[in-house]
């Protein structure tokens, strides 16, 4: 049936799913009602539609401006950046940094920033140099993989000038480990060990 096949390889393309998975799930929406299933389509059209990235830190937003962009209460001088808007809720849940973000979307390899990652070391250069208090503290809170720490490294390099306060997360942080399955706990000891880079 072409129309179920669409279904599978749809559901195929989902991260984690296998083809076994892909059938259970299409099988489902062929015996769920009407309603279920233009719920789901109506679900993931609304998130198209209203998600979209804050203008000034990229994280994931309904608006001009993400929660924590509009929040007065927040430290504008500082900013953590990230690679992805999932390391900013991890980094929230620890309650000990009250700064700005700003959200990489991946990494940066000095070898490739020439060609992808120029415009975002240009947007990140831009909105330091914009900034308004004065940005005082940047915390590079990328994965500590050789990516991250490249991206980590590139990024000091082409901010100090401008920043004086430039630091890396600090000790607690397993190497190769990924921010988003970090517990709170050893991610709290590496924001407050972070280092000076
Ligand atoms: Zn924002």
């Amino acid at each position: 049936m072409k129309s179920l096949n669409r279904l599978i390889s749809a559901f195929r393309r989902l991260p984690g799913v296998g083809p076994k998975q892909a059938e259970r799930f299409s099988s489902y929406f062929l015996k769920a009602s009407e309603a279920e299933a233009n719920e789901l389509c109506t679900a993931l059209q609304n998130l198209k539609k209203s998600v979209k990235l804050c203008s000034n830190c990229l994280n994931y937003c309904e608006n001009d401006l993400c929660h924590i962009c509009k929040d007065e209460a927040r430290d504008r001088t500082s900013i953590c950046i990230v690679e992805k808007p999932k390391d900013i809720e991890l980094i929230e849940r620890t309650k000990i940094y009250n700064g700005l973000y700003h959200v990489l979307h991946g990494t940066i390899s000095p070898v490739s920033a020439k060609e992808i990652g120029h415009h975002k070391i240009k947007q990140l250069a831009g909105r330091v140099d914009a900034s308004d208090p004065k940005i005082l503290e940047i915390i590079l809170a990328t994965n500590p993989d050789t990516e991250g720490e490249n991206t980590a490294l590139y990024i000091a390099d082409v901010l100090k000038g401008s920043v004086e306060n430039i630091s890396r997360l600090g000790y607690g942080m397993p190497l190769g480990a990924d921010i988003e399955y970090t517990d709170e706990l050893t991610l709290s000891y590496a924001l407050k060990g972070r280092t000076k880079v």
